[in-house]
Parts: C-alpha cells; structure tokens; sequence
C-alpha cells in the first residue's frame, strides 16, 4: 500500500457555523502532509438549519468533498457509520465538525500511519467547554463500564482518530443498531502499531453542544448493556443478598421471640421487607428489561440508516441494509 490517501470523515449535526470554518483549517492542514489524494466527508445527520446547504456549496467548488446527507437525526455512532461506509481511502480520520477536534494534528496522525501504526487515537487530556460536573460524570461512567464490560473503553478517547482501510474493512462487519463506535473499536483493537497523541480540547467554534445530560446518560447505559451481560449476573447476586439478608432478619425475629421472648415489633418491620423486596424485583425486572428491549429491537433488523451520497458528479439514494450496503 502506498499510504497516499485518505478519507475525512465528519459528522455534523446542525453545524452552520461550523461547516466552512472546519473546511479552511483542512484544506490548509492538508496542505502540510504529503497525501496525493484525499477527500472530507461531511456526514449531515439530518440537521434542520443550513449544514447541507452550506456543505453543498462547498462541493460545487471543491470535488474533494463529498456528502452524505442523512434522511433524519440518526445520532453521532450512525452518523459515523455512514460516512465510514462511503469512505474510499487507505486510512479514515474521524472528527467533530465543531472544531473541538483540532485540524492541526492531522498532520501528525498522517505521519505516524505512514511511519507504520495503524490505529492512531487521541487523549484529551482537559476539555475547556465541559463543566467539573460533567467531568466527574464521564469519569464514573467510564469506570463502571470497565469495571463492568469485558471489552474495555479507555476514558477520554474522543472520536478523533485515524483508522487504516484494514480496520475500516473489519468495522463494516458490526451491524448492531445500537453501537458505540469506541466500544467497537477497542473490541477490534490491536496491541500493537496503535498511537495515542494528547491534545486539549479547545471551546467550540460555533453553535452549541449537541449532547445533554439526558443525551450522555441514555449513552452510557446503553454502553454498558452493549458491552456486557454483567448487570444481568449483578440482579442474580442481588437476589441471593437480599434472601440472604431475610433469613438473617427471619432468625432474628424467631431469636427475639423464643429467646428474648419480647414481642414481635409490628406492621413496621413488614412494611420496610415488603418495600425493600419490592425495590430489589423492580430494579431486577427493569434490567432484565433493558435487555429484552435491545433485543427487541435488533431482532427487527431494520435499516441503520438512510441517506443521500452526493458528490459533485451524482446523487445516489443509499441505504445500509444489516450486512448488505447499497451503494
Ligand atoms: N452530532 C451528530 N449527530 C447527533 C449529535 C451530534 O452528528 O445527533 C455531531 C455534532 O455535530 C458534532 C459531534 O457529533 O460534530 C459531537 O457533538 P457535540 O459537539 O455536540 O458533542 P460534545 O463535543 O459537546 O461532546
Ligand atoms: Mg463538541
């Protein structure tokens, strides 16, 4: 392989702001490696302000960029897929559309893959846009879903990262709905030829963040069931706790009575064991739900996602069927 192309993959939900400003920083970063050909996908996720108007301006100037314009908002993870689908170079890097993602290391992640490594991640090491809270939230999160998941998820690994065609290929094999695009990459990821480069995340160019709190946390948990079957185990040990915990409160009512022959203390004792078993069969029935309901929802098989791919020379309607991608 030559190691002279590459594939910019960009996902951009209601980014008008954003779209142009992106586009002259990759343009001049671009500039600076030494890749004969290259093109920047910017992947629509169906936004509903002027993103696709101002990507297609682009286009009529530029061939390099080409479109793949989602039909709805169907989420960063889909957003990615899609534009990993219509990628045709030896390497993808996949970036923010917001300029959170600098441009500038691009430069750095071409030459490590030319230099050998396949897989070049990044590090954030500080976002200046995220809050202490949020921090503290991601943190934790990140620590239950390793504590928890047997595919594990470095913490501040942001979808910023070079992947060669060879990965790529491997990538386009997962075709559950519900993905995390990290979680897929750490279960393919190689020991060896990865790089990681740190970068600090600036603010955001324009516009606002797309994930709230709401947003983030339907992510992790959907993370976490992706990823491991471990919550089902835990509403296993749970139940052998809590009937643990009732034998010893059972001896000990039985002890209270034949022994310290007082009398039984009333309705309380009851009312605290019912509400408590109650909780313990709500929470283990709403696991267990969770999973039916994934499952519920693979099983359907429906399309990931469908969409336009536009470049300057056509517009194809595209579609990602399960295993088979219609092009
Ligand atoms: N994004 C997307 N679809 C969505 C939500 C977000 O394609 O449904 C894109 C968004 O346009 C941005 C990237 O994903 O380019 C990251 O989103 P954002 O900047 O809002 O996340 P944050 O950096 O705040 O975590
Ligand atoms: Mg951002």
């Amino acid at each position: 392989m030559s190691k002279d192309s590459i594939s910019i993959v960009v996902s951009a939900y209601n980014e008008e702001g954003n779209v142009e400003a992106l586009y002259k920083e990759l343009k001049k970063v671009l500039k600076e490696t030494n890749v004969k050909d290259y093109e920047i996908i910017y992947v629509d996720d169906g936004s509903s302000d002027k993103t696709h108007a101002k990507c297609q301006a682009l286009q009529k100037k530029d061939k390099h960029v080409k479109i793949v314009h989602l039909k709805r908002n169907f989420g960063h993870e889909i957003a990615m897929t899609a534009g990993m689908d219509y990628a045709l170079s030896e390497a993808v890097i996949f970036m923010d559309a917001d300029l959170q993602h600098p441009p500038l290391y691009i430069k750095q992640m071409v030459e490590a893959w030319q230099e050998g490594y396949e897989i070049v991640l990044t590090r954030r090491v500080d976002n200046v846009d995220t809050s202490a809270f949020y921090k503290f939230c991601a943190k934790s999160f990140y620590k239950i879903l390793n504590l928890l998941s047997d595919t594990k998820i470095p913490e501040k690994t942001p979808d910023f990262r070079l992947i060669d065609r060879k990965y790529i290929d491997f990538l386009k094999n997962f075709n559950e709905q519900d993905r995390l695009f990290r979680g897929l990459l750490s279960w393919i990821m190689p020991n060896d030829k990865v790089k990681v480069l740190d970068f600090v995340a600036p603010q955001r160019h324009a516009g606002e963040s797309k994930y709230n709190f709401r947003k983030s946390l339907q992510l992790a948990i959907n993370s976490i069931i992706q990823f491991s079957v471990k919550p089902l185990r835990f509403s296993t040990y749970l139940g052998i706790v809590t009937a643990f915990v009732a034998g010893l409160l059972g001896l000990y009512v039985i002890g209270e009575h034949f022994i310290l022959h007082k009398p039984t203390p009333g309705y309380a004792t009851i009312m605290v064991t019912m509400i408590f078993l109650g909780a313990v069969q709500l929470i283990v029935l709403g696991i267990i739900g969770e999973y039916i309901g994934k499952i519920h929802m693979e099983v359907k098989k429906r399309p990931l996602y469908m969409a336009d791919y536009e470049t300057q020379e056509e517009v194809k309607k595209v579609v990602r069927n399960g295993s088979e991608k219609d092009i």
